[in-house]
């Protein structure tokens, strides 16, 4: 692992660092952190994870793409996470009469990575302790927070004790339903805004082959796009895949109605045929696993006068239909030290730099999500969104360099979310007119579309 990029000027050793919830965003954050030298402690809520007794337990997975990935890599621990990652290269949908089609995510080598949430979790607690010489306390939950004197105060599950924290700085990585946020809800000018989905999720498990292989193609994100509802599968290394459900909570189609066994059973039969087979422990599954729902928040500002700062989930959470939640936590993570270099270690300037740069990519990849979900579970099955998507992709085959989908902007580059929205929605503007002017499904049908594309190009491409 190499270290090298740490400066002496910035290895701050007397200040003191206070990360509240030890969760994905938070462990990354310590590592960084405790890299360069800032002594680091992590409280977290629940019991060290690493000691939780292993067994049957579930796994559950989420998609790592580049700006996940640049962040992991640039604290070193990027390989680390890829021994265990599996490239999905691609959409998979599954029909209602099981009929297959593929839609590659990006181009040549191009994929997104199915990680083990608790896996990755540990590797960056481990790390964190042992490399960058950061302490957890575990069963430690933030009560209370004086945002002025960067004190916390933090009550111990099992002795009910509370105590109270001193530090420089105060980074709450608490997750959507953060302590922090909470208390600074009560700040002059702070704006706040929860709003849940109409789409609950629930996981389900399809498992392993009895040979241990995956039962379906293992190097894609498994999709039955239903319209109102859809179902999607992500492969695990021991052969599995965790599925996740996502429908209305009540109404046509809904969990609501699902509310027996049978009706179970009866509906992922009728509507999920070809998975159906596939998931023995449904029922079981069913009834294990919570009905959990889906909220955005946003707010403003995310920090208090270089004393405290919101990061990931705390300051941004977003639906999971752009595979972005983590992705864009990480992403604060790197911003984030990049600023400590900008201003020099002086978090009074540090936190409003990050803060304001932040804000708009974290407001657009909430709208970028939530469009995504309709992409995900109806646009799919949409023959003119399907057309442009195959326009599209080949001419980023034909002229990788010169041009790239929304999808690939998000997902395989580290193009601000801000400006990815609007070059995404000027193009999808530019290509609904060329598909209505101009007769593309003929020119793929008679071998033209190179040609065409070719002739057309800078009208294509510009944003
Ligand atoms: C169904 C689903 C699928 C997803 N799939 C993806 C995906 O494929 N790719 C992706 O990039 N993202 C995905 N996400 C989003 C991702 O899970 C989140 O963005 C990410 O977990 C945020 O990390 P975080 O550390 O900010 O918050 P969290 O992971 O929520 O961690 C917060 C931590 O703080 C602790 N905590 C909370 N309150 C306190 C307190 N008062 N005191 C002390 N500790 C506290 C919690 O116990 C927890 O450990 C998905 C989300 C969902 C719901």
């Amino acid at each position: 692992m190499g270290y090298d990029y740490l400066s002496p000027e910035h290895m701050k050793t007397n200040e003191r660092i206070t990360i509240v919830g030890a969760g994905l965003v938070g462990c990354l954050l310590a590592c960084y952190l405790g890299k360069r030298g800032y002594k680091v402690t992590v409280y977290e809520k629940r019991a060290d994870r690493r000691k939780a007794s292993s067994g049957a337990g579930r796994s559950i997975n989420l998609a790592c793409s580049d700006r996940g990935w640049q962040a992991l890599d640039h604290v070193g621990l990027g390989d680390a996470v890829r021994k265990e990652a599996i490239a999905m290269r691609g959409r998979m949908l599954h029909s209602k009469q099981s009929e297959l089609s593929f839609q590659p995510y990006g181009i040549g080598d191009e994929a997104i990575y199915s990680v083990s949430r608790g896996g990755l979790n540990s590797t960056l607690m481990e790390h964190a302790e042992k490399d960058f010489g950061v302490e957890f306390v575990f069963d430690m939950k933030c009560m209370d927070v004086d945002l002025e004197n960067a004190k916390a105060n933090f009550k111990h599950y099992g002795s009910k004790e509370i105590i109270t924290v001193e530090s420089d700085v105060i980074l709450a990585t608490d997750g959507a339903f953060s302590r922090v946020r909470g208390i600074m809800q009560h700040l002059n000018h702070f704006d706040y805004s929860q709003d849940y989905i109409d789409s609950d999720y629930k996981e389900l498990n399809i498992p392993a082959a009895a040979d241990g292989s995956h039962v379906l193609d293992k190097e894609a994100l498994h999709i039955w796009p239903r319209g109102r509802y859809m179902m999607i599968a992500l492969p695990n290394p021991d052969g599995s895949f965790t599925c996740t459900l996502f429908m209305p909570y009540e109404g046509e189609d809904s969990f609501e109605q699902l509310n027996s066994t049978e009706e179970v059973h009866r509906f992922f039969k009728e509507v999920f045929p070809d998975a159906y087979p596939l998931m023995p422990t449904l029922e079981e599954d069913w009834n294990a696993n919570p009905q959990a729902s889906l909220v955005i928040i946003r707010c403003h500002p995310w920090h208090y006068k270089g004393k405290v700062c919101l990061l990931g989930d705390a300051s941004h959470a977003i639906v999971p239909f752009y595979g972005q939640g983590m992705n864009s936590g990480f992403e604060d993570v790197y911003v984030l030290d990049g600023m400590i270099d900008a201003y020099n270690g002086d978090w009074s300037k540090i936190l409003p730099a990050f803060a304001k740069q932040r804000k708009p990519d974290a407001d657009a990849i909430a709208d970028l999500a939530l469009y995504n979900y309709r992409v995900m579970a109806d646009s799919v099955n949409d023959p003119g969104f399907l057309l442009r998507k195959k326009l599209e992709h080949r001419i980023m085959e034909l002229y990788p360099e010169k041009y790239k989908s929304l999808y690939s902007m998000v997902t395989f580059s580290h193009i601000r979310y801000s400006e990815a929205q609007r070059r995404g929605h000027a193009q999808d503007q530019r290509f609904k007119a060329i598909i209505k002017e101009h007769d593309i499904e003929g020119h793929f049908a008679d071998g033209t579309i190179d040609d065409f594309i070719h002739k057309n190009l800078n009208t294509l491409i510009t944003t």
